[in-house]
C-alpha cells in the first residue's frame, strides 16, 4: 500500500474554472469563440477547448488584424464573427479599450485578483504615486497591470537587488505578481522603505496560491518524493515545485506519461500537488498511473484546508 498526499487546493481555482467553464458554455452553444492569449498556462486544457473549437490568438493585439479582416465596417473592427474570450491574466488596457470602442462582444475572465492590481496601479499612479510592482516583466499578467500605469514611473522587480536601482521617489504604491510568494514580496518591500517617504504597499498575492504553497511545503515534509503537476509555462507550478524541491525529491511534469518509473521505486510516501490551472483528469491520470507503475493500491490523504476561491472538484467530460 502506498500513501499518497495531495493538497486541498490544487487543482482549478476560481478563475480558471469561470475562464474555461464560460468557453466551453459558448462553444457548446456552437458559438465561435477566440481566446485572446492563452485563457490559461495549460497546454492540456488549451488542447481540450480548442478540439471544442474555440481559436487561440496567441498573440492578444492580433485580434486588431483578424477583425479587420472580419471587418464589414470601414473604420472599425466590428463586426466580428464570434466572441473573444480576455485570458485569465487580462491584457493590456489599450487592447480592452479597442474591443470596448469597436463594440465587439467579448467576456472579460481576467480573474477579479489581477483585475484589483490593474485598478491599483490606475488610481495610484494618477495620484502621482510612482509604482513598484513585484513579478516577471515578461509575463503576461504584469505586462497587463503596467499598462494600467498612468505614469512613467513604473518598475518592475524581480529580486530585492533590483530595487536598488529605482529612484527615490516621494510617493510609491506597491503591488506583486497574484503567483508570488508572499515572503519574497515581503523582502521586496522591506528593501523599498529607503526609497520614499510613503509607501502604499497591497497585498495582492492570491490567497489560493499562498494556501496551495503552505500546502506543499506540509506535503513535501511528509513525502518521499513529490510530483508537481502544471503547465511549464505556469508560475504558480513552478513556485510550488521550488518549495518541495528544499525539502524533498521533487520532479515538475504536464502529464502523468512523463513520470519515470525509477522516481518511484522503494517509494511509499509520495507527494502530488498541483497547479491552480491543471485539470482535475491529470491528477486523476497521475494516481492512476502510481497504481500502474508500483502495482500497489494507493490509499490518498487529503492535505490542508480548501480556500474558498479554489473551485469544486471539477469534471471534464
Ligand atoms: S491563481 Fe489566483 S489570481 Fe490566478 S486565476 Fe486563480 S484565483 Fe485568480
Amino acid at each position: 500500500m502506498i500513501k499518497v498526499f495531495i493538497g486541498e487546493n490544487s487543482g482549478f481555482c476560481f478563475g480558471v474554472k469561470r475562464a474555461i467553464d464560460k468557453i466551453v458554455e459558448l462553444t457548446d452553444k456552437k458559438e465561435k469563440v477566440y481566446s485572446l492569449g492563452y485563457v490559461i498556462h495549460n497546454p492540456q486544457a488549451i488542447e481540450k477547448i480548442k478540439q471544442k473549437g474555440a481559436e487561440i490568438i496567441e498573440n492578444p493585439e492580433d485580434i486588431l488584424k483578424l477583425s479587420n479582416q472580419n471587418s464589414q465596417s470601414k473604420n472599425g473592427i466590428t463586426p466580428i464573427d464570434g466572441k473573444v474570450v480576455i485570458r485569465t491574466h487580462g491584457v493590456k488596457k489599450e487592447i480592452t479599450e479597442t474591443l470596448k470602442k469597436n463594440k465587439v462582444d467579448f467576456f472579460d475572465a481576467t480573474c477579479p485578483f489581477v483585475t484589483r492590481s490593474q485598478r491599483i496601479v490606475e488610481k495610484l499612479s494618477d495620484q502621482g504615486y510612482g509604482i513598484v510592482i513585484f513579478g516577471n516583466p515578461e509575463h503576461p499578467e504584469i505586462v497587463g497591470v503596467v499598462s494600467y500605469a498612468k505614469t512613467k514611473n513604473v518598475f518592475v522587480v524581480q529580486k530585492p537587488e533590483d530595487v536598488e536601482l529605482i529612484p527615490p521617489m516621494k510617493k510609491i504604491a506597491v503591488v506583486s505578481q497574484t503567483t508570488q510568494k508572499l515572503d519574497d514580496y515581503i523582502e521586496i518591500v522591506k528593501k523599498l522603505i529607503e526609497k520614499g517617504f510613503e509607501i502604499r504597499v497591497f497585498n495582492t498575492v492570491c490567497e489560493v496560491t499562498v494556501d496551495a504553497q503552505k500546502e506543499a511545503y506540509e506535503i513535501a515534509k511528509m513525502s518521499d518524493i513529490v510530483i508537481v503537476i502544471g503547465g511549464k509555462m505556469s508560475s504558480n507550478t513552478d513556485k510550488l515545485y521550488k518549495v518541495c524541491k528544499n525539502i524533498t525529491s521533487a520532479y515538475k511534469i504536464e502529464t502523468a506519461d512523463e513520470i519515470d518509473p525509477s522516481w518511484l521505486k522503494g517509494k511509499k510516501n509520495i507527494g502530488i500537488v498541483a497547479g491552480t490551472s491543471t485539470p482535475d483528469w491529470i491528477i486523476k491520470d497521475t494516481i492512476k498511473k502510481i497504481e500502474e507503475i508500483t502495482g500497489e493500491k494507493v490509499k490518498i490523504q487529503r492535505v490542508g484546508k480548501k480556500n474558498k476561491f479554489s473551485a469544486e472538484s471539477f469534471e471534464w467530460e
